[in-house]
């Protein structure tokens, strides 16, 4: 079992190529994609399966926007109670519900199906619950259903369900030539905690705080509200897997290349009290904000013309720009030195290999 999550962080650092975008189109594939819809109300095509979430287009006053997530003991939280009850059910559903704040959607609803072992039914469910519940209150949500059964490990499984003005959402598909990309906050905090947690080190004095961001990950629905109803934002997604996986997803799905300027990344920092911890000393700041996930920050672009509107986002003093989109499919990443290299996709995907292993 913790085998399962050393492998996630063994995995999170490796280069190969990643094959959860393969998984996903053999899925896909063979599903007609109903466009109908979209010609009848006269919108440009878009992905509808490859985005944050899925949008049905209704004739009603409002779109809604669906989404589903694993959160998996061994997988993406640390087994045999290492995660806090409460921080389980807190991420299950902020972590979920950021794939909305990721398409401009308000969210509303969410379904839990949850399987776990017998044992896990009293006191830690409490604590599940606490958690979930202390969630669905941040984001104004409301629990519509859902499904129970056993399990020797727990598996949740949430669908969320938001709604958004027709026209105002926002794909990972409309980015163009020329458009700013920014990011909603600090990159790397949240994979900061993780290594800490995973060594065994989430006890050591003035260390506690710095687990916060991976444990209960704060994530921005006003922010990407506001990018869609006042029509800023050209491109969004969030930043669930890592700057250098993310940042090609959006480029492929806009059909685009982006330059990324390496120190305009917001990166965490590394206190002087984390350097001194065992195996901790030459972790990197750069590789922990570009190449790992969770963060759960915004990643978006806004057409140059858009910029200045900015500065009314909420949020905007944590707001940076990190690059430009360019025409063609490149997405380079732009050292100190100014030297340009191939952004190399090396964040979370549960599919690959690493080599030994
Ligand atoms: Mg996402």
């Amino acid at each position: 079992m913790g085998d399962q999550v050393e492998r996630k962080r063994t995995l999170a650092t490796t280069v190969h190529r990643d094959n959860e975008g393969d998984l996903i189109e053999r899925i896909t594939k063979g599903f007609a994609v109903p466009r109908l819809n979209l010609k009848q109300l006269g919108r440009p095509p878009h992905s509808w399966i490859g985005d944050d979430a899925a949008v049905i287009l209704t004739d009603a006053k409002k779109n809604w926007v669906l989404s589903c997530d694993f959160f998996l003991e061994g997988v993406h939280f640390l087994p045999e109670e290492r995660t806090p009850p409460e921080a389980v059910g807190y991420k299950a559903l902020a972590r979920a519900t950021s794939d909305l704040a990721a398409m401009g959607a308000r969210p509303r609803y969410f379904l839990l199906s949850l399987a776990l072992p017998a044992r896990r039914t009293g006191k830690w469910m409490d604590r599940f619950l606490a958690g979930l519940r202390r969630a669905a209150r941040e984001y104004g949500m409301a629990l519509i259903g859902g499904d129970t059964t056993e399990k020797n490990e727990v598996a949740i499984s949430i669908t969320v369900i938001g709604d958004v003005l027709p026209g105002r959402e926002v794909y990972r598909s409309g980015a163009k030539a020329g458009d700013q990309i920014y990011v909603s906050g600090t990159l790397g905090r949240a994979a900061l905690g993780l290594e800490l947690m995973l060594r065994g080190l989430g006890d050591r004095a003035g260390v506690r705080g710095l687990l916060w961001r991976h444990l209960c990950p704060s994530i921005r629905t006003e922010l990407g509200m506001w990018l869609a109803q006042h029509r800023v934002a050209s491109a969004m997604m969030d930043l669930s897997d890592g700057l250098s996986t993310d940042l090609p997803r959006l480029c492929a799905a806009s059909r685009v290349g982006a330059e990324v300027w390496t120190d305009r990344v917001p990166q965490v920092k590394i206190p002087d009290v984390v350097r001194k911890l065992p195996g901790m000393a030459r972790i990197s700041a750069r590789d922990l904000a570009l190449d790992h996930g969770e963060d759960y920050e915004l990643l978006f672009c806004v057409p140059r013309a858009r910029a200045a509107r900015l500065r009314a986002a909420p949020g905007f003093a944590r707001i940076r720009q990190i690059g430009e989109i360019r025409s063609g499919t490149e997405v380079v990443i732009v050292g100190s030195d100014g030297e340009r290299r191939e952004f190399v996709s090396k964040g979370w995907d549960p599919f690959r290999r690493s080599p030994g292993r």
